[in-house]
């Protein structure tokens, strides 16, 4: 009997796949056999990431080039690129966060783009990609969001509203979309990626301490007494976007080490 986890034979679209948790959900998925297409705004890096996934035996990789605040121009490329590839049948919504900084410091513009990076591109995505799920009687959808959806983050005003707006907009579309297209979140603890590190250095601008400092805070408030590893969290999408995971639905499911208080 086959593996359900495996992936062989689905395909997989990873947005935000240049670096961080995104990049290794690209290799996770493709160590499972998911043909994986990376998105991102930097070419460079996706060719690299895509010549990485073929050397360690990915099926077929490719990636398209997008900026996730551009609908039209990422409309456009994912329209073209199903009309070479086939129809994708998982997707993993995953974008930068929204800058640092309090809620009543951060202007409207800040807030439209952060909109627009998180809940317009995913809600773009689903659109142009349900027919082909629903076709294949198979979905995944996995969005990256953060653990503020339960206890929102002190100077993360914007992401805090951001990722409520996210996990408001997941779990109506549980309710809305057909059998067999699943749709949850990933809540992620202090993640060791480059997003985390330019938190670190806001923070120890703002209060004088070295980014050392800032992390052993972060560590002290962590059961497991470490940031997690961005595989760790990959894990936990490659699981939720396999057979394995088909009467998941409508969750959000922290990989945090513990560092949540709430039940
Ligand atoms: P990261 O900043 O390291 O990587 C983000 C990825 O998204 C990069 O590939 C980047 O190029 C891409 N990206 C950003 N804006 C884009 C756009 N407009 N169009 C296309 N691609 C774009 O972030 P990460 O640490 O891997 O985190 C991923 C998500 O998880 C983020 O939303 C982050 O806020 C959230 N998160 C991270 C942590 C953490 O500790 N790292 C904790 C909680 C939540």
């Amino acid at each position: 009997m086959s593996d359900p986890r495996d992936l062989a034979g689905r395909n997989a679209l990873v947005c935000g796949a240049s670096r961080g948790i995104g990049r290794a959900t690209a290799h996770a998925l493709a160590a499972r056999g998911a043909a994986v297409t990376a998105l991102a705004r930097r070419e460079d890096a996706l060719e690299e990431l895509t010549r990485e996934l073929m050397s360690a035996g990915s099926p077929a990789a490719g990636y398209v080039v997008a900026d996730l605040e551009d609908e039209a121009g990422l409309l456009a490329r994912m329209r073209h690129h199903l009309a070479d590839e086939g129809e994708i049948h998982i997707l993993v919504n995953n974008a930068g966060g929204p800058a640092p900084g309090p809620l009543l410091d951060a202007t409207r513009e800040e807030l439209e783009t952060g909109f627009r990076r998180h809940v317009l591109a995913s809600h773009s995505l689903v659109g142009l990609l349900l027919p082909g799920m629903r076709e294949a009687g198979y979905g995944r959808i996995v969005n990256v969001v953060s653990t503020s959806v339960r206890e929102p983050i002190p100077n993360l005003g914007v992401s805090n509203t951001i990722r409520a707006a996210m996990a408001g907009w997941a779990k109506t579309l549980s309710n809305e979309l057909p059998p067999g297209v699943t749709i949850n979140n990933i809540l992620p603890g202090f993640t060791a990626t480059d997003r985390l590190r330019t938190l670190g250095d806001s923070i120890a601008d703002r209060t004088g301490k070295s980014y050392e400092d800032v992390e052993a805070g972060w560590r002290a408030m962590i059961p497991e007494g470490r940031l997690a590893d961005p595989a760790e969290t990959a894990e936990l999408i490659a699981f939720l976007a396999s057979p394995a995971a088909s009467y998941i639905r409508g969750q959000s499911i922290a990989v945090d080490g513990g560092r949540l208080r709430s039940i």
